[in-house]
């Protein structure tokens, strides 16, 4: 039969070792958000430098049709400034002149359109070539990043399976009850099931303990729970100062 204090001497023990598992449950979780993140924001440049050359591209097929919308208007106002030369009645002479100020009119439109197009190209083109640096240097950290996280999940991955070995051996030394019993506490109570209760207070939930408690904790003859927080608790005697 095991004594009181060496059930919660293993019962600490195995909380040391899920408490490693956990950090290093974590150190993967936070590794692996942080390569998330950073290829969310390669796909966001990604995307709008898409968005961008579209852009561009768009602009460009338009600006060659105004292009030659226009020479094909300054053709036929050629055409017509011909014929002015040759024309009999003065109605067919205002007729061609009408048409001849129209088609100009048409282009002078058709002229500040594409200023404005080669305007925001500009804009465009300053956006696409910063979001093109920047892309290129996340992209270069970001194959960095995730050549080293491969190392780093390996490294993280080996103490992992070492130290389940050192749980599964913690974790035999307990009966079945007492592990069912840490293993439920665990579960919702953050991982931390077995805490230390000094100077009367919960080191789980930072919560006085009723002295009557404190004093039964004291003399070791139960595995008692904190009242606030259900974790097992035991008693932890004050640390040894090394001052005064
Ligand atoms: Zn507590």
């Amino acid at each position: 039969m095991r004594t009181l204090r060496e059930v919660i001497r293993n019962l600490v023990q195995l909380q040391a070792v899920d408490l490693e598992i956990k950090k290093i449950d974590e150190e993967l979780a936070a590794a692996s958000s942080e390569l998330e993140a950073m290829r969310k924001s390669v796909a966001d440049h990604q995307e709008a430098i898409a968005e961008y050359t579209a852009r561009l591209e768009e602009g460009e097929a338009r600006r060659k049709e105004l292009e030659a919308a226009v020479e094909e208007a300054q053709a036929m106002i050629k055409d017509r400034q011909n014929k002015l030369m040759s024309v009999q009645t003065n109605r067919e002479y205002q007729s061609l002149l009408k048409e001849i100020d129209d088609a100009k009119a048409a282009n002078k439109e058709r002229e500040d359109e594409i200023v404005r197009i080669l305007e925001e190209a500009e804009y465009v083109q300053a956006r696409l070539d910063e979001r093109r640096e920047v892309c290129e240097k996340e992209e270069k950290a970001l194959a960095a990043a995730e050549k080293e996280a491969v190392d780093k999940e390996k490294k993280l991955n080996g103490s992992r399976e070492k130290i389940l070995k050192k749980r599964d051996a913690a974790a035999k030394k307990l009966d079945e009850k007492r592990l069912g019993r840490y293993e439920k506490i665990r579960e919702v109570r953050d991982g931390v099931a077995v805490v230390g209760v000094r100077d009367g207070v919960c080191y789980g939930c930072y919560m006085n303990v009723p002295p009557q408690l404190y004093n039964n904790l004291l003399k070791e003859d139960a595995l008692l729970s904190c009242p606030t927080c259900n974790r097992m608790i035991y008693y932890m005697p004050e640390p040894e100062t090394t001052e005064g």
